[in-house]
């Protein structure tokens, strides 16, 4: 039986949204009242990752503050232009098709008993210390993913499917009930996941028909948000994801740490226990990957176990999320290695 009724989406109000987010430095400082000499003009504009950021989002930020921590993540800036030693373009090495790791186009299967699938190559908003912004997506190409689906298929090892993006969220719901559909006819499959920006950036998205989608499917889902900073949710946020927990097993976050942003332990606690009000459990906190144009927003080691040692004092086990970073060829995230000092 199909997970929906075949509908158009067309007239969904989260594409008006979408259609009318900021899409340029110079509207979003615009905005948000902020008039700052120190962006150059040049830089304003950044054609390969452009400024995106919905209304909603950017209605979170601090009126006329430069230094706002929702800002800072979205607005392109002068520093993006600095070539700074060891940040490359593909510091995960994910870009290579044909390889063990890259089994077919937009398949992505590093760890054991889990693969990832890249579905669509735009998000929501672009963040501007995201790995994205030099992803190869054309050389991943295959809408309908019917060669990553044989290769699932084919390896009975993979329990879990991941949906990526870009923003898996940006499928439409008819889009994402056919892919489903096809998962659920995989007999190893168990688990879907979605690791999703968008119930943070664009809540509107979250239609009573996604809803129940993840109802109703027999597979058992996990949805990932990413959220950096607490003033990222709002009332709307809390209702949406009280929604998306009442129809799927579990919710987690997954943050970045960031210099200028949230690289504060009372920042960080305080994301915690604003998630964990949201129905939000935790998961990661991912040191910066080393990519190009992103030197800007990195923490070293020391100073990220030192705030990771202040949030262990602080808060509940359950409510800690675990400080990882990405290593290519392990066969996991890499947890640092947290030496709690005496003091
Ligand atoms: C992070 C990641 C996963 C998921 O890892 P978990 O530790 O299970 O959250 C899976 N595949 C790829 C390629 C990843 O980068
Ligand atoms: S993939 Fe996630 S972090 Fe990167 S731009 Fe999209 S929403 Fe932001």
């Amino acid at each position: 039986m199909p997970l929906l009724p075949r509908s158009s989406s067309e007239n969904e109000p989260y594409r008006a949204a979408l259609r009318h987010a900021i899409r340029s430095s110079k509207a979003l400082l615009e905005f948000v009242g902020v008039k700052s000499p120190l962006l150059r003009p040049e830089v304003l504009q950044q054609p390969d990752f452009p400024v995106l950021v919905p209304r909603g989002f950017a209605s979170r930020m601090k009126y006329g503050d430069p230094g706002d921590p929702l800002l800072r993540q979205v607005l392109a800036m002068p520093a993006e232009l600095v070539d700074a030693p060891g940040f490359i373009k593909d510091p995960l090495a994910e870009t290579q098709t044909g390889t063990d790791v890259n089994p077919a186009p937009a398949l992505i299967k590093k760890y054991h008993g889990r693969a990832l699938l890249i579905t669509t190559s735009g998000c929501a908003i672009n963040c501007r210390y995201c790995f994205r912004r030099h992803f190869p997506y054309a050389e991943h190409r295959d809408q309908k993913h019917t060669q990553a689906l044989a290769a699932i298929s084919a390896d009975s090892s993979i329990s879990e499917i991941i949906l990526s993006g870009g923003d898996p969220l940006l499928l439409d719901d008819q889009a994402l009930a056919t892919l489903i559909e096809k998962f659920e006819a995989i007999p190893h499959l168990k688990r879907l996941r979605i690791h999703s920006r968008i119930p943070v950036v664009l809540p509107e998205r979250i239609t009573p028909q996604l809803l129940s989608l993840l109802k109703k499917t027999t597979l058992k889902t996990a949805l990932v948000i990413h959220a950096n900073h607490p003033n990222e949710l709002d009332n709307q946020t809390a209702r949406v994801l009280n929604d998306l927990k009442q129809a799927s097993a579990l919710l987690l976050n997954q943050s970045v740490l960031l210099r200028g942003i949230n690289d504060s332990a009372s920042v960080l606690i305080s994301l915690a226990e604003k998630l964990y009000d949201q129905s939000v459990q935790p998961y990661y906190l991912h040191m910066p990957d080393r990519v190009a144009g992103t030197s800007h927003f990195h923490v070293n080691d020391e100073e990220a176990k030192i705030i990771y040692g202040k949030m262990q004092a602080h808060l509940p086990g359950y409510l800690l999320p675990r400080l990882v970073r990405e290593i290519p060829g392990e066969n996991s995230k890499h947890l640092l290695d947290i030496q709690l000092k005496d003091e």
